[in-house]
């Protein structure tokens, strides 16, 4: 069928290698936060990237066992935390499996709360309101509630953030720019940056090296921290990173479950970060939270009781034993994502210490 009107590619809208080569060459070469992020919101705004037939798989979709300890962890410390009034919210929640799963276990536990979505992708909303009818959405974390304590889960969503990049030259450090010739991109050193701003122990390393800071990220965890300090509440934040400050170049490209050219074709591919725990940490204690971890994934799901739910499960469904131990073998297991994967846990002054954080 061919497209009727309003329907198809706009051809006043060209895609989005065209639109960003354009910028660059009126505007001259961009930051490169600002490439990440057009490049990122083309890419989520226009598919659901999740899954065998998409670019890439996350612990939620690899088994409900992840979803399940998440909200078990969010009941516990509801209910060592006085029972109060809370909303439930999940940043970037892809399908909305981890939500699903979290919410059936935590009713299990007595805890049915509203449950927000902060989610910009209008594909991934459709498929979010598939799994969560009721819930509600919000394009930034500025409007979450603010009348009561906010327990928030965040899987793989601060790697989807944009970052800055420094590179070292041969005299000093420099902006990274991206700069365009035709569609093709490539990265540059753009203006020098002054070396006071560029943490002490990195200053003099060796000509080509990268430094990443995530602005983005470090507003969202100071302005979700603020709320937990008045509101009350937590937030559980397992994403892949390090612990900064420290040099490197982690922009990666996913497509069809294998790396990618970060640079090539911005939007057709999921750009990500590693994550610096220690910079988040830091923005939620300066706001007057208590921080914690970050732990691995594998520690902090044994000590949920990722093995006896998977015992629970597998004699509930026999038939489904082999993959049940498989997706918890994945989830855990240090050669595959329970080390590479970290949780880093917020929660309000006076809140108990969250399970999994020893
Ligand atoms: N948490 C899900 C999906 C991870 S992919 C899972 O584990 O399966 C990253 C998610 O963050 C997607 O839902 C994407 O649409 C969303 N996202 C990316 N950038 C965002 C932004 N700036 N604001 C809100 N959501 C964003």
């Amino acid at each position: 069928m061919r497209p009727g009107p309003g329907e198809g590619p706009d051809p006043a809208e060209p895609l989005l290698p065209e639109r960003l080569a354009r910028a660059a060459a009126l505007a001259g070469p961009m930051p490169v936060s600002q490439f990440m992020a057009a490049a990122n919101a083309h890419y989520y705004a226009t598919r659901d990237p999740l899954g065998a037939a998409g670019d890439f798989t996350t612990a939620p979709e690899i088994g409900q066992v992840f979803g399940e300890l998440a909200g078990l962890w969010c009941a516990d410390l509801w209910d060592r935390a006085g029972r109060p009034d809370i909303a439930w919210v999940e940043l970037g929640p892809g399908r909305g499996t981890l939500a699903a799963d979290a919410r059936r276990a935590m009713a299990r536990a007595g805890l049915t709360p509203p449950v927000h979505l902060v989610e910009t992708s209008p594909a991934l909303r459709a498929r979010q309101a598939e799994r969560l009818p009721d819930a509600t959405w919000h394009d930034s974390v500025d409007t979450l509630p603010d009348d009561r304590a906010l327990l928030i889960v965040a899987n793989e969503f601060f790697d989807a953030l944009p970052i800055r990049q420094l590179v070292r030259g041969a005299a000093g450090w420099h902006e990274r720019l991206v700069a365009a010739q035709d569609t093709l991109f490539l990265p540059v050193a753009g203006p020098a940056v002054p070396d006071a701003v560029i943490p002490a122990p990195l200053r003099a390393a060796p000509p080509g090296s990268v430094i990443e800071t995530s602005p983005a990220s470090v507003g969202v965890m100071r302005a979700l921290a603020a709320r937990i300090v008045t509101q009350g509440g937590a937030m559980v934040a397992v994403d892949y990173g390090y612990e900064g400050p420290a040099v490197g170049d982690t922009l990666q490209a996913v497509r069809g479950h294998a790396y990618a050219n970060p640079w090539e074709e911005p939007g057709s591919r999921d750009l990500t970060a590693h994550v610096d725990f220690a910079t988040l940490a830091a923005a939620a204690q300066g706001e007057g939270c208590a921080a914690w971890g970050p732990t691995p994934q594998g520690e902090w799901l044994r000590a949920l009781g990722i093995d006896a739910r998977t015992a629970a499960l597998a004699r509930a469904h026999p038939d489904r034993a082999e993959e049940l131990a498989a997706a918890r073998d994945r989830l855990a297991d240090a050669d595959a994502m329970g080390t590479l994967f970290r949780a880093l846990a917020v929660t309000a002054p006076g809140w108990p210490a969250p399970a999994g954080f020893a």
